[in-house]
């Protein structure tokens, strides 16, 4: 029976575990899958955790359900009964600025009677579809940054793209690379020669598939609703664990990954014990993948230790309900570098999921650092709390202390797809075909949401069947 160790147990090694074990089953062949983590829990960055009547997320608060990805593996799971669906408040989502939080807007009767981006903007913005604008220089890894400026023009680069990158990478629009971070956009603006032309088209494709009859995505808007569990999202890695038993052993680090002498791997942990392998699936990030392969390879190391990593600090503060004057319907806002806050945003959670906070209370979370103010990661929690309450009063009016406070910190929060990255994976690709049975997989490489985690674990569990 072929030896399979995947080692690291976040939703990326628990959902390859699972994904693997059942595709074996059908196929019948029987393989014996081992699953090691480092920590005393599963579930890497999902932590959901209950505390006085709140719900608060560690790391994620959700999956988006415009991508199949996670639905099915719930499907599959048998869970789907247990999911909850954030309500209508979070489609609406705010940018603070100026002084003001300003809704985005969501179709061109809203876009120009928002103040969030000037005229001068707006008639920039609008030249979009236009001969004036440059196409995609050819063969350049593009930052973000200067998609934006050439696209959109530098008000919307500010106020529009730099928030959405710090809000889904903690990232610097001027390191990030268009390609590897927003692959859809780079193909929408090659296919249709630009961004608001895709969206006409896109658009109308959408109405003559309803007009057709064909099955449309019941997705509220563009970007999906945002899905979790009444328990919070650490119900799907805990089922997961549940459903894999005794496959996922806790509690255990690897520190190396070296060629076998009767296996073709072996996988030694700190306590000394050794596991032979056949196959080795590292689901770590890339930078514990990095020493763990060090002995092996040195050149997949080298590659693995380019991938940086933003750190996040998450704040999470409860009120009372009435200690909140201003509305709290909607998801929540993100902030503009250009205005100098110390916060990215502080999301609405107890909108979005009524139940992350008891009858009358409120729950919101802050996001502080990212790629843009690595050194927030060092503040003590009075000097976060100080602040926060700093943001919280500007951008909500909120002056009185919260009841519950709670301050999570991930020093490797999120990986940073820089400019270069798609080189990086190449470089891999080529690297590890020199080491049959060796899979990468993990939010390091093609996509950090839970969706793309998912898909990824679905390739990397394909992969392994094939070599089993
Ligand atoms: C604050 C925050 C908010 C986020 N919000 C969202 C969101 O709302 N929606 C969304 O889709 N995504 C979100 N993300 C992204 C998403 O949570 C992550 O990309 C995803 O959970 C990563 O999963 P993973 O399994 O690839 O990695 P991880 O969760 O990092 O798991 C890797 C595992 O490897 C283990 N490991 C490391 N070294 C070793 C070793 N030597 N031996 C054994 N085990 C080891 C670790 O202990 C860990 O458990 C968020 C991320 C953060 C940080």
């Amino acid at each position: 029976m072929k030896k399979i160790i995947i080692i690291g147990g976040g939703i990326s090694g628990l959902a390859t575990a699972w994904l693997l074990r059942s595709k074996a089953q059908a196929a019948g062949k029987e393989l014996q899958i081992t699953l090691l983590e480092k920590e005393e829990r599963p579930g890497g960055k999902i932590r959901s955790i209950q505390a006085d009547g709140y719900t608060c997320e560690w790391g994620p608060n959700g999956f988006l359900d415009s991508k199949p990805q996670t639905l099915d593996l719930c499907r599959a799971l048998g869970v789907e009964s247990n999911l909850h669906r954030s309500n209508d408040n979070a489609r609406k989502r705010f940018i603070y600025s100026g002084g003001e939080l300003h809704q985005l807007p969501d179709g061109a009767p809203t876009f120009l009677t928002s103040r969030l981006i000037s005229w001068p903007g707006k008639l920039r913005l609008a030249l979009e579809p236009t001969p004036f604008i440059s196409s995609a220089p050819a063969g350049v890894d593009e930052t973000l940054a200067a998609f934006g400026r050439r696209r959109l023009g530098g008000e919307a680069l500010d106020k529009l793209i730099a928030p959405m990158v710090s809000g889904i990478f903690a990232g610097d629009p001027e390191t990030m690379s268009l390609i590897s971070c927003f692959p859809r956009i780079a193909e929408l603006e090659r296919e249709y020669g630009g961004l608001i032309r895709a969206m006409i088209m896109l658009g109308k494709k959408k109405k003559k598939d309803i007009a057709d009859g064909k099955v449309v995505s019941s997705a509220a808007g563009p970007g999906g609703v945002l899905t979790s569990f009444r328990e919070g999202i650490q119900y799907l890695s805990d089922a997961l664990t549940t459903s894999l038993g005794g496959i996922v052993k806790t509690g255990i680090t690897v520190t190396s990954v070296q060629k076998g002498a009767e296996s073709p791997y072996q996988v030694t942990c700190s306590d000394g014990t050794c596991y032979e392998a056949d196959q080795v699936v590292m689901a770590s990030p890339a930078f514990a993948a990095a020493e763990m392969l060090a002995g092996l390879d040195s050149g997949i190391s080298a590659v693995l230790r380019q991938i940086p990593y933003a750190s996040m600090t998450v704040i999470c503060f409860g009120y009372r309900r009435e200690q909140i004057k201003c509305s709290l319907d909607g998801f929540g806002y993100l902030i503009p570098k250009k205005e100098g806050r110390n916060t990215l945003g502080t999301l609405w959670d107890s909108s979005m999921f009524e139940n992350r906070a008891a009858e009358n209370k409120v729950l919101l979370r802050s996001m502080m650092g990212g790629a843009c103010f690595p050194g927030y990661i060092t503040l003590t929690d009075d000097e976060v709390v100080a602040r926060v309450r700093q943001d919280l009063k500007m951008t909500m009016g909120i002056d009185s202390a919260p009841e519950f406070v709670r301050v999570f910190r991930h020093p490797q929060a999120i990986p940073q797809y820089t400019v270069g990255h798609g080189a990086r994976l190449q470089k891999l690709e080529e690297l590890l075909k020199g080491h049959q049975g060796l899979i990468l997989t993990g939010n390091s490489y093609r996509g950090i949401g839970l969706n793309d985690c998912v898909a990824a674990a679905e390739r990397a569990a394909d992969e392994a069947l094939l070599c089993a």
